[in-house]
């Protein structure tokens, strides 16, 4: 146990608490000469603390009452947060030079630039004016003077006065025979403080805000960085460490802040992403353990005679990729484990007949099957092609909706949880109510692409333990960082290729002041008989927007497309009226629908062929293709025109992709690489917390490393209950307890 003490601007430990005791005290950090002072411990010392991770910044001279609360706008709040606020990158900082040095050193390099870092004597301030003045100042180290100048920085008009010893660091250059530096890292030093460093070091740069700045947390943790890591208990046991070369938790929080070299930051850095994908690893694994030797489902028979009755009502031969999956689904269900299976296949790649299919073996079992999708109207389409395919047996099939009126609703309930209903088709709010089954064998998930981690708790069949077989339908695919990771416990299986017979939609990008010609290709294209789509980009549904729907529809409709039927579509609009317009443009009453993305799922209309997409460069790459799904889904070739100007590199990225291929499965990829992982598939709505130092694509060596040994672990130690997992359990407990779903497995 220690004590801190203040004596005069430093601040130091104190070993042995005695009062009136008297101590030599080494202050200072540990990369600079210490000098020892002698102080008398006092009992009425109010600033002595014993350091806890739990500590507030406050309490610490480094950050202090003064600077605490900018820090708290950061989140940071103890010694806790300080400690993994790691830093985002490192800087070389030159060994200290003497002004002097500075005109040989830009000489002899042959560079104009030289990376230098110096200190001396405010000599002289120049203080401009205005809101962007340009601040001067002269430095005077006794062997030379170097001019440092400040652009755009007019805080520090008040920070500088003749006469104070900054210690500088940046680049320098000669400006008219002069050197100078410009904007560089400065802070104010004590004239008395121990001599600058004669080497090189790595410099923590950490994230910062207006009023933190890098520095200003380097100093914060610098004078505590060696007593908070001495606090960290690790979890993971010594061999394991030793196996797999790591470093403990403290020494990796250590070189992270205070590295020696590039290697030690790397050598911590490959510990700090380790924990956080084992950690994740661990829970996925705990979460598996748990549903395959803990959750029952019933085991759905199938036999010969079961598997023609059910091919008999699907009105055209599965493809072999469709037999594979239903192959594989159905393996699952005939076991009393509950399945836990991603379907995924591109757009139109016919896997609602897969779905059906394991659907119908519980109906078979004398059990329910609910299908859920993401919009009214795709439920009522399901609804409806499901309907037709049974249409002559006794299935009873339902629709639940929020239209329904409430005495209708009511109804429905009561068949559902007395089992007079087999199959109910709804929308995903359903799993957020409680619809009561009788017997729920089979629940099917339509994604489309919003794809989620879903909250399968809804989904009881009464007892705890028993929990219906899932399937997952998403026409983006996972990719395979993902699957490994918060996806981890899905098996996947997968559709490839497209249905027989179809074509795919042609794509093309033409600038915006060529789009008269599109339309008018539009505009024949409904003289023949065939279907539209307009779409503008939604920034926010605001009456903005609404207005710019209008004045598009309104210039289409007095321009290219007077010989059409237009109508709106947009997520302002209420769900009756919505449908209605779908409807009808279903029905061939409309045909050119100029609409938000509302349209993206949830709209099978084989005689559409055309989609013009207005301003493409704002849109996703996932929402672009699955746009571009809304065509090409009859008989006739889809076609799909890209209208943008796109400015930044970002948006041609996504254009030449979006033209390059209609792989959804390709496209997954690109977008992940484009947008990176956190924002994909709702991964960042998932509330999963966010890494803070491992990457996917970079860690993918340690990701499966992280797997496999997490398996095992949780292959040995289900509930990771031995001593030596004690600590583990428990910060994985609080990390992922709520995220990851843990609450009911240990
Ligand atoms: P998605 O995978 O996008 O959900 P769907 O299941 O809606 O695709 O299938 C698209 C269309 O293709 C549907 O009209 C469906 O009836 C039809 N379809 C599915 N499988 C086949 C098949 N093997 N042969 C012919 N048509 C099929
Ligand atoms: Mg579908």
């Amino acid at each position: 146990m220690f004590r801190w003490i203040q004596t005069g601007s430093r601040w130091a430990r104190v070993q042995g608490t005695s009062c009136g005791a008297r101590k030599h005290v080494t202050i200072g950090p540990r990369c600079e000469p210490r000098t020892t002072y002698t102080v008398v411990v006092t009992s009425d010392a109010t600033d002595q603390h014993v350091l806890a991770l739990t500590t507030g910044l406050v309490l610490l001279p480094s950050v202090g009452e003064r600077h605490a609360p900018a820090f708290g706008t950061m989140g940071l709040r103890c010694v806790a947060d300080l400690l993994v606020h790691l830093p985002t990158r490192y800087e070389y900082e030159e060994a200290e030079q003497p002004i002097v040095a500075l005109n040989t050193l830009v000489g002899a390099s042959g560079r104009s630039e030289v990376q230098v870092s110096t200190r001396g004597e405010v000599a002289s301030v120049k203080k401009g004016f205005g809101r962007k003045p340009r601040i001067e100042i002269q430095l005077d180290d006794g062997t030379g003077t170097l001019d440092v100048v400040f652009f755009n920085q007019p805080w520090i008009r008040h920070k500088l006065h003749p006469g104070q010893q900054l210690k500088v660091a940046g680049t320098v250059k000669l400006h008219q025979s002069r050197l100078q530096m410009a904007n560089p890292r400065w802070e104010q030093v004590d004239p008395e403080s121990p001599a600058p460093p004669s080497e090189a070091r790595l410099l923590p740069v950490y994230p910062a805000s207006e009023s933190v700045s890098s520095m200003a947390i380097a100093r914060g943790i610098e004078p505590i960085l060696d007593d908070a890591v001495a606090l960290l208990e690790d979890h993971l046991p010594d061999d394991y460490r030793h196996t797999n070369n790591f470093p403990t938790l403290s020494e990796a929080y250590l070189a992270m802040h205070r590295p020696g070299s590039e290697e030690e930051v790397a050598h911590a850095r490959r510990r700090l992403a380790f924990d956080e994908l084992f950690m994740l690893q661990l829970a996925v694994m705990m979460k598996r353990h748990h549903r395959i030797q803990t959750l029952r489902a019933p085991a759905l028979p199938l036999d010969m005679t079961l598997h023609e009755r059910i091919t008999a009502r699907i009105p055209f031969t599965l493809t072999e990729a469709q037999q594979q999956v239903v192959d594989e689904i159905a393996n699952d269900v005939q076991r009393p484990v509950p399945m836990n299976r991603l379907l995924q296949g591109d757009v139109g790649a016919g896997k609602t007949v897969v779905a059906l299919y394991a659907m119908l073996m519980a109906v078979a079992a004398e059990q329910q099957a609910l299908l859920l999708a993401p919009t009214e109207l795709l439920a009522e389409q399901h609804h409806e092609s499901i309907s037709t395919m049974l249409a002559s047996s006794k299935v009873r099939i339902a629709l639940l909706t929020g239209s329904l009126s409430a005495p209708v609703r009511r109804a429905l309930l009561e068949d559902l949880r007395a089992g007079d209903i087999d199959i109910v088709v709804g929308t995903h709010s359903i799993l957020n109510e409680s619809v009561e089954f009788k017997s729920l064998a089979v629940a099917v998930i339509d994604e489309q692409h919003r794809f989620g981690v879903h909250q399968r708790a809804a989904l009881r069949r009464g007892n705890s333990e028993e929990v219906p077989h899932q399937l997952v339908m998403t026409a983006t695919p996972i990719p395979r960082t993902l699957s490994m990771t918060i996806f981890g416990d899905l098996d996947v299986s997968t559709i490839h290729g497209r249905l027989p017979g179809r074509s795919p939609v042609s794509t093309r990008h033409v600038p915006s002041d060529e789009s008269m010609q599109v339309y008018e290709s539009l505009a024949q294209r409904v003289g023949r008989g065939e279907q539209g789509f307009v779409v503008v980009p939604v920034i926010d549904e605001s009456e903005s927007l609404l207005k710019d729907i209008g004045t598009h529809l309104q210039m289409l409709q007095d321009g290219p497309l007077s010989s059409c039927r237009i109508a709106a579509l947009h997520g302002r609009m209420d769900a009756t009226e919505r449908d209605a317009v779908m409807h009808r443009f279903r029905d061939g009453e409309l045909d050119v629908l100029v609409a938000t993305t509302v349209i993206e799922v949830g709209i099978d209309v084989p005689n559409a062929t055309m989609i013009i997409i207005e301003q493409a460069e704002r849109f996703g790459l996932a929402q672009l293709h699955q746009l571009r799904g809304r065509v090409g889904r009859g008989d006739l070739p889809g076609e799909c025109v890209l209208v943008a100007d796109p400015v930044t590199e970002d948006g041609e990225a996504r254009i030449s992709a979006i033209i390059e291929t209609n792989d959804g499965f390709r496209i997954a990829e690109s977008d992940l690489k484009i947008r990176g992982p956190g924002e994909f598939m709702g991964a960042r709505q998932s509330g999963l917390p966010p890494f803070r130092v491992a990457n996917f694509e970079r860690d993918w060596d340690l990701l499966r490393l992280a797997r496999r040994d997490a398996e095992a672990w949780i292959d040995q130690d289900p509930h990771l209950q031995s001593p030596s997992h004690a600590l583990i359990r428990s910060r994985l407990m609080k990390r992922y307890r709520q995220s990851v779903g843990l609450v009911d497995v240990g």
